[in-house]
């Protein structure tokens, strides 16, 4: 069995290796590539991934998972090997069970509607990727039947990012959600808006890099494990455990941008960092799900970073770094200034408040194209509706509404959106619990200490790797299942204080 166990680890940390390979290219793609290398990274990053589902789904994998079933069924659930032979089993019946012909005819069929995408996107052409659009939805929909016994049709496709996660469950968690949502969200937008103008001065671009890295070096990001470079759209990628890498962007008009999305890279990448290192060269070593991961990133960057206790400590040091820009304005302004709550058509630049109103839009549309209750063809009115009701503005045209994310032009029509808000929901769940078992974390993050935080998120989240799902981690540390009491708690605390509720 020892040998068996050995000879499985062996295999999977050859296609951890080819895994880690392909990040290490789409990272100096997005970084230092010059333009010419594009056509050659691209073929070469599908040669690897070729190699490694080949690798994952040769025959021998599948018999060594069946010939150690009863040797996992013998160990406590937690235990890593049993851990390990689980979540194999479950990425080689993902591998093998999509028909290699319908897979390659997926993504050829998304590289192609990518491309169109960016050409009709600033043109506001969505009759150019209408049929695109359809085929996606199709294709998904195949690949979604690849795995009979679902209870809808989306689930399967939710499962790729969030395991474990239902669309019946997410959908009654959201329409909660969205019922508190909306009317919170109206009576902070009826009062006058928040001057944010303090934000929007010259910002040169060192000293804003400057900040960031110091701020994530306190929350514990390790630099001898990572390190951060410049790129167009932040992100946080891994090659091991050992290289946990974040990039960010600025812009010299708008403190918030490189400051909030180096905070939020910064909390994917402590997950990452704070993976238990005997997991390394296994499928273990990953974040477990996407709403896990987003949890991390919007606790870091808001639930700590966009707090008054937060900056308590840090605006002091904030304006001796931009005392022409800031030595004037109070603390209470810069802090109402970044958690201005306003309506907008824009997902990527919401507020935490008005955020989940626009991915539940997206993924209520995402279900009801799967579901076949809403035809492409009618995919504009119907988001143009929904905004209406939930956010009270209309797009005037396409650009921002149907074509405005990328998801579903470059991959599923399924199971991409729902992960940012159960992160969200996530994130209040995990802190709460933080600060059950040491109250003192408040007070620390107000004298500029993180590492109580840190370490219960280590201890209690990130170390387990993919050893549990999302909702094994959620009653684990919480002992029921996911609510979003301790969000919508978290939302009207902190808005209500800011807005005079
Ligand atoms: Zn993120």
């Amino acid at each position: 069995m020892e040998q068996k166990l050995q000879e499985l680890k062996v295999r999977l940390a050859e296609i951890n290796d080819l895994n880690g390979a392909i990040a290490l290219l789409n990272w100096d793609q997005a970084t230092y590539m010059p333009p010419g290398g594009a056509a050659a990274r691209g073929r070469q990053m599908s040669t690897i991934s070729k190699l490694a589902h080949t690798k994952l789904t040769d025959a021998a994998v599948g018999k060594l998972l069946d010939d150690l079933q009863a040797y996992a069924d013998s160990l406590p659930y937690d235990s890593d090997d049993a851990g390990l032979i689980r979540v194999t089993r479950h990425d080689y019946e993902k591998a093998t069970k999509i028909p290699p012909q319908l897979l390659a005819d997926f993504y050829s069929h998304s590289a192609a509607a990518y491309q169109v995408w960016t050409v009709a996107r600033p043109q506001n052409d969505f009759a150019a990727v209408r049929p695109l659009l359809e085929k996606s939805v199709d294709l998904s929909r195949q690949i979604a039947e690849c795995f009979p016994g679902y209870e809808h049709i989306a689930d399967p496709l939710i499962d790729f990012s969030d395991q474990g996660m239902r669309a019946n469950t997410v959908q009654t968690l959201f329409a909660k959600l969205r019922d508190q949502l909306v009317p919170l969200a109206e009576a902070i937008t009826a009062q006058d808006p928040i001057d944010d103008s303090c934000l929007r001065q010259h910002y040169p671009e060192t000293p804003q890099f400057d900040f960031g890295i110091a701020a994530i070096k306190d929350y514990g990001y390790d630099f001898d494990r990572g390190r951060q470079d410049k790129t167009h759209h932040p992100f946080m990628t891994k090659f091991s455990l050992g290289d946990v890498r974040i990039t960010t962007r600025a812009n010299e008009n708008n403190l918030s941008e490189a400051l909030f999305s180096t905070l939020h890279e910064a909390g994917h990448a402590l997950y990452e960092q704070g993976i238990n290192m005997d997991f390394e060269g296994s499928p273990l070593a990953e974040g477990t799900s996407a709403g896990v991961h987003e949890s991390q990133s919007r606790l870091w960057e808001n639930m700590v970073g966009r707090s008054l206790n937060f900056w308590q400590h840090y605006y002091p040091k904030l304006q001796a770094a931009f005392p022409q820009q800031l030595a004037t304005v109070p603390l209470t302004t810069f802090y109402k200034a970044i958690n201005k709550v306003q309506r907008s058509l824009i997902r990527t630049d919401a507020d935490e408040v008005t955020y989940n109103l626009h991915v539940m839009i997206r993924f209520d549309l995402e279900l009801a194209l799967l579901e076949g209750s809403l035809a492409v063809k009618d995919l504009p009115e119907a988001w143009h509706a929904r905004y209406q009701s939930d956010l009270g503005m209309r797009a005037p045209n396409d650009i921002d509404g149907v074509l405005q994310d990328v998801h579903w032009y470059g991959g599923f029509v399924g199971g991409a959106f729902q992960g940012y808000t159960l992160g969200n929901i996530m994130s209040a769940l995990f802190y709460d619990q933080a600060v059950k078992a040491h109250p003192e974390i408040p007070t620390e993050i107000a004298a500029g200490q993180f590492g109580t935080l840190h370490t219960w998120l280590r201890e209690n989240i990130y170390r387990y790797g993919r050893k549990f799902t999302a909702n094994e981690l959620i009653e684990r540390t919480t002992g029921s299942p996911l609510t979003i009491e301790p969000y919508m708690n978290y939302l009207r605390s902190k808005f209500g204080s800011i807005y005079n509720l």
